[in-house]
């Protein structure tokens, strides 16, 4: 790291903010500081021991632990770029460029906390409840730091960040954005604020927690659609109940009007649905979108129901009507006028009820980070950075987060998107252009890293790293292997250099 002195303070060039630290402060980052005039990266280099995936790291400040020597004969280290440091301006090498024997081939990580400008998170909520409509803006602070996307099965789906709101609005927009990115991605519960004034929700997201919807703790994902449900569980039904609505705001279900219910012989029971008619027993829109029952914002089921055809329908006619959960049912029967009375639930229904609930995922959060890498920072793995981009894309080299699997988008460039709960906890940092700060290496074995024009003089020994003071011993959960050959192309044909 280059250091250029004024009067006591060191210059940090880790980023564009080109701090100047005094002695014993930190930067503006709070990743670098100057101790005696030296500047360290404070937190603590990782390295993931691929035999039982043990958390090493080192170099690192006060109430670590010394190391205990067992590291170095684990076998096949992984170095992360969780506290290595980064390039900027990128035209140096990669902080850590390390190599060791992997199964008999030459390896090497290139390893670097990448800076990016161009990135954020994608949520996954799993939830029925309506937190927003698609393309709602989503708030953090006061502050616009994203919007809602297209719904997937069971789930709700945020889009966060990126440089229109890091770069692209005013200067408090890019703060909040980035304050709330990183947050997410360092697995802190962070409350968003979804839509306008007259239709806002408060999200409480938490990587790997229930969401809080308006105060509300989430509990189940639903175990489908309406019609799914039906589909699932007719059989459970059949003599229990002559009809089973399963409310849902995107497709209710109606049993004897369904497929299902029509191969096992479930008479019509001249029910009517307010709702838009899909194709047998599927119906759209039976009410607005809302925190009630199946994501709809009824309280009362029977305010999905037309009257009863009466040339079909009988007093006494035995009816269920159940959410996608399972977490909100209710059982009624027809009374003379062929107007649903609510009844005591049978023991049969109830257990029904309850098998939807026991088949449900419990709602969780997941919060992926997603970032472009296929700009400067290549130059710190190679002078020619278009060949890791095809190098990437041939399979011959590997991209991970934090020693995490990272997925890479088809297409140009390298956009890599992972998962926060696979990476070692506090990989996330930031720098106050605004931008985040994530760990990213590059594996790959030595001949191909000559070969596209990498920095081969400042290739190190894996051994010798790891003399520099280990200091600590942690769990890491994930299970991805950066260096296992099966990642490579060449696994397939030819394992020699
Ligand atoms: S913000 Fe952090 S990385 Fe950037 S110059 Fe300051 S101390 Fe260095």
């Amino acid at each position: 790291m280059k250091r250029v002195a004024r009067s006591e303070k060191i210059r940090c060039d880790a980023c564009p903010v080109m701090c100047y630290i005094a002695d014993g402060k930190a930067g503006a980052c709070d990743r670098y500081a100057n101790h005696g005039g030296e500047l360290v990266r404070l937190d603590p280099l990782t390295i993931i021991d691929g035999t039982d995936q043990q958390l090493v790291p080192f170099l690192t400040g006060d109430g670590a632990r010394d190391w205990d020597g067992n590291i170095v004969r684990a076998d096949r280290p992984f170095v992360t770029a969780v506290g290595a440091g980064t390039t900027y301006p990128d035209y140096k090498p990669a902080p850590f460029i390390v190599s060791q024997d992997v199964e008999g081939v030459d390896m090497v990580t290139v390893v670097t906390e990448g800076i990016f400008s161009y990135c954020g998170v994608k949520v996954k909520i799993d939830t029925d409840r309506h937190i927003g409509h698609e393309r709602d803006v989503v708030y953090a602070d006061g502050e616009p730091i994203g919007h809602v996307m297209t719904s997937e099965y069971g789930s709700k789906m945020l889009s966060l960040g990126g440089v229109e709101h890091l770069t692209g609005g005013s200067k408090k927009e890019g703060r909040v954005t980035c304050d709330a990115l990183l947050r997410l991605c360092n697995r802190e519960a962070v409350e968003l604020v979804i839509g306008e004034a007259d239709h806002a929700n408060s999200v409480v997201v938490e990587a790997g927690k229930a969401p809080i919807i308006n105060g509300e703790r989430e509990k189940l994902m639903r175990v489908g659609c309406g019609s799914a449900a039906i589909g699932m569980f007719a059989k459970q039904w059949l003599n229990e109940a002559d009809e089973v609505v399963v409310v849902d705001d995107h497709i209710t279900g109606v049993l004897s009007e369904h497929q299902a219910g029509k191969e096992l012989d479930v008479p019509p029971t001249g029910i009517k649905i307010l709702g838009r008619r899909s194709t047998p027993g599927r119906y759209f829109q039976v009410a607005e979108p809302g925190t009630g029952w199946g994501g709809t914002d009824i309280d009362d089921p029977l305010t999905i129901l037309g009257p009863f055809n009466p040339k079909i329908a009988w007093p006494g006619l035995r009816l269920l009507m159940v959410s996608t959960t399972g977490e909100q049912s209710g059982y009624y029967e027809l009374d003379d006028a062929l107007l649903p009375q609510p009844a005591e639930m049978p023991d049969a229904l109830r257990k029904s009820a309850d098998l939807i609930a026991e088949n449900c995922e419990p709602s969780v959060c997941s919060v992926l980070f997603m970032g472009g890498a296929g700009g400067s920072l290549r130059a710190g793995v190679t002078e020619n950075p278009v060949r890791l981009t095809r190098s990437v894309r041939e399979a011959l080299t590997h991209v991970s987060c934090g020693g995490a699997r990272a997925y890479v988008w088809p297409g140009g460039g390298i956009t890599v998107m992972v998962d926060v709960l696979d990476m070692p906890t506090e990989s996330f940092g930031y720098v106050p252009t605004p931008a985040l700060v994530a760990p990213i290496e590059f594996t790959l074995r030595v001949s191909d890293y000559r070969a596209l024009g990498g920095h081969m003089d400042q290739i190190k020994p894996v051994e010798d790293l790891a003399r520099d003071g280990l200091r600590q011993l942690d769990k890491s959960l994930h299970d991805h292997d950066p260096m296992s050959h099966d990642n490579y192309r060449w696994k397939k044909t030819d394992r020699s250099e």
